[in-house]
């Protein structure tokens, strides 16, 4: 049985994103021991272009667009005593477990999906990014 499910919070983020990616995540939270947090889906240019204004991505939204704009991306982030993790150290086994479930999930749908902590960005992983290939 399942012990978590999407909050609204979390479904509301998953509006306009690919629905290969929200079956995958929603298989994902029903068979992990995890809980997470869908922190970001479906983006705008204007909001791809704050963050790259801000020095979080080399994609500025108009002349490159992030997965996120495309609907083919979203981040997840898990929860640990109430609280949004957001740092790798101190909390591997929360990270690893989420990135597992979805990995997994993904492989029995039969879908590609690959995980931001296996990118070598400027600014090091995309530990809560996942996206369709
Ligand atoms: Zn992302």
């Amino acid at each position: 049985m399942s012990k978590y499910k999407l909050g609204k919070t979390s479904l509301k983020r998953l509006t306009g994103v690919d629905k290969r990616l929200v079956e995958i995540v929603k298989k994902a939270i029903e068979e992990t021991n995890q809980d997470f947090s869908v922190v970001e889906g479906l983006r705008s240019a204007e909001r791809q272009n704050e963050l790259f204004k801000k020095g979080y991505t080399e994609i500025d939204g108009y002349t490159l667009k992030s997965s996120h704009q495309l609907g083919l991306a979203i981040d997840i982030a898990p929860y640990k005593n109430g609280k949004l993790l957001w740092d790798f150290k101190g909390n591997e086994a929360e990270w690893l477990e989420i990135g597992r479930a979805m990995l997994r999930s993904a492989r029995i749908l039969g879908y590609n999906l690959e995980w931001g902590i296996t990118y070598n960005l400027p600014k090091g992983i995309d530990l809560p990014h996942f996206q369709l290939k």
